[in-house]
């Protein structure tokens, strides 16, 4: 079911106004309107889902699919040295809209884009017990 008040369904309804590069039945890929560079992308998928928890295989499925092939359009299309990939849930994280999507963002030797991790934290767990944590809660598959 489309959101109401969201701009993403809005969009993948074509109801709502973007640059669409791609779409199949269950995903669309358009322009970010306030890219962070050349060929900077979105790719959602057409049902509404606020974050990554809520997404199930089948859409997410699509979700990569899609992704798979706008990567290799951009990389043709604009010569990138790299892509970056990533994908924001919860405020907290800085998701600014929620319907679940993903930022493919072509990069550059000397870019100056800041998204990758800064140094690293020292844990308060040993990394044995986070990945026992991590292992104990995982859903079935
Ligand atoms: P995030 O912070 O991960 O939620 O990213 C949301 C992204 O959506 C930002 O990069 C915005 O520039 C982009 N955005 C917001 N509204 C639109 C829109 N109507 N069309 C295209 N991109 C949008
Ligand atoms: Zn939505």
């Amino acid at each position: 079911m489309p959101s109401p008040k969201c701009i993403f369904c809005a969009i993948a309804a074509q109801k709502a106004p973007a640059e669409i590069v791609a779409q199949d039945d269950a995903a669309v890929a358009f322009l970010d309107i306030r890219p962070a560079a050349p060929g900077h992308t979105l790719v959602i998928p057409c049902q509404h889902y606020a974050t990554i928890w809520e997404l199930d295989d089948v859409a997410s499925l699509a979700v990569m699919r899609l992704t798979l092939r706008v990567a290799h359009a951009l990389r043709a299309a604009f010569r990138p040295d790299g892509l970056s990939v990533m994908q924001n849930n919860g405020r907290a994280a800085g998701q600014e809209v929620l319907h679940v999507h993903w930022h493919l963002i072509p990069r550059w030797h000397g870019d100056g884009l800041r998204l990758v991790r800064g140094p690293a934290v020292s844990p308060d767990e040993p990394l044995p017990e986070v990945a026992r944590r991590i292992r104990a809660a995982l859903p079935t598959a």
